[in-house]
């Protein structure tokens, strides 16, 4: 692809967003907030009417008194993406409209021995129940991923390396694969989630089934050399903690704030507590272990965010997973907690958000990125 065809289809797939997310908008306020000529917005507007991805339609406007402005909005119903979501003990399934709404969303067990291959044929057979076709699909994994070679590098926790994620995924889906991180992926479903909020700058802190984080600049996800960027879990905050991590240190973020971990902690003072449910009702009847777990648990969030916040400096930082899902004061505590963690100059800094999407954020956020890419690839435009 010439430098050329780069320019539009990433003017393409910027100005699609902004339709998604601004419905009803006219081209030259399109013009206007992207900064595109309007020329060349009319030229890309065009294209995407013949194709039938945006559709118009005529108003008067306010400003304009007499004047007609077409305003546009995405054809939803052109085509559909999926996303799978691969964890240790799951696999969660979205379908989603061209617009970015949710048709159909499912997930399963699945036992950690499981090969890829077999989890991702079990997704098949979830997809495959319902009517609505797919287009691409994105898959969000733990571990590191190499998005352009479409390989899971490293994976501790399912002991998976090198992996050709996507070679395997395209034999049984037989569509354009996209695979990228599970918290990266989250990232871009929650960021999506809060339509038309636009942050050059947005960070995710992700507490779940492990503790990560991802960060946006200007709709690029930040990967450092390695695509190892955001793995704060394994940052180390209390060395003196006997506990050890699955990547073999003591001390690390996830020992203490990953879902297992913080159920573990409480099963020493109550074996009968099995969920993090549990540790909440015994936290509301006052249980004192409870309220001792909770104030350390805020606490350790706090720091992390304390932390995030001062190494990446966002405009926002969405707070999520099942930790925030099934604990539901939890994120209030963090807030408070965080008043005394700020760092200084960054005092002011409010901007907290919980995550809208609950346990369907990474596979939506997989659908999200199918549909980026797809626009990306240029195979939406036909001239
Ligand atoms: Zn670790």
């Amino acid at each position: 692809m010439n430098r050329c065809s780069k320019v539009l289809t990433q003017e393409i797939s910027t100005i699609l967003d902004l339709i998604r997310h601004s419905p009803d908008i006219s081209r030259i306020n399109i013009s206007r907030q992207l900064g595109i000529s309007p020329a060349s917005t009319t030229r890309i507007i065009s294209k995407l009417i013949q194709n039938n991805l945006v559709v118009e339609a005529d108003e008067i406007t306010a400003e304009n008194a007499g004047r007609r402005a077409t305003k546009l909005i995405v054809n939803n119903d052109v085509m559909n993406f999926a996303g799978i979501e691969i964890s240790d003990i799951y696999i969660a399934v979205s379908i989603i409209d061209f617009g970015g709404n949710l048709l159909y969303t499912a997930r399963i067990d699945s036992s950690p021995g499981e090969s890829l291959k077999g989890r991702l044929t079990a997704a098949e057979n979830l997809l495959s129940r319902t009517h609505y076709r797919f287009q691409a699909l994105g898959i969000s994994c733990i571990g590191t991923i190499d998005p352009e070679r479409k390989i899971i590098d490293y994976c501790d926790i399912l002991g998976w390396e090198k992996v050709e994620a996507g070679r395997i995924a395209e034999k049984i889906f037989n569509v354009p694969i996209y695979i990228d991180n599970d918290v990266k992926c989250d990232l871009l479903g929650e960021y999506f989630a809060l339509k038309g909020e636009n942050y050059n700058f947005i960070s995710l802190l992700s507490f779940a089934r492990g503790v990560a984080s991802a960060t946006m600049e200007y709709n690029c996800i930040q990967r450092g050399f390695m695509n190892v960027s955001g793995e704060i879990g394994h940052t180390i905050i209390e060395y003196s903690d006997g506990r050890m991590c699955s990547c073999g240190m003591r001390g690390c973020a996830s020992t203490v704030l990953a879902e297992d971990n913080i159920i573990r902690e409480a099963q020493k003072t109550a074996p009968d507590i099995t969920s993090l449910r549990d540790i909440w009702t015994a936290f509301s009847n006052e249980c004192m272990w409870a309220v001792r777990l909770l104030d350390r648990t805020s606490n350790y969030i706090a720091a992390l965010a304390r932390n995030i916040i001062c190494m990446q400096n966002p405009q926002c930082i969405i707070l999520r997973g099942s930790l925030f899902d099934e604990m539901p004061g939890l994120y209030d505590m963090v807030l408070e907690k965080y008043k005394f963690f700020a760092y200084y100059p960054l005092k002011k800094f409010e901007n907290f958000k919980l995550g809208r999407l609950g346990a369907e954020s990474s596979s939506f956020g997989a659908a999200i990125m199918a549909i980026n890419e797809y626009c990306k690839a240029n195979q939406l435009i036909h001239s």
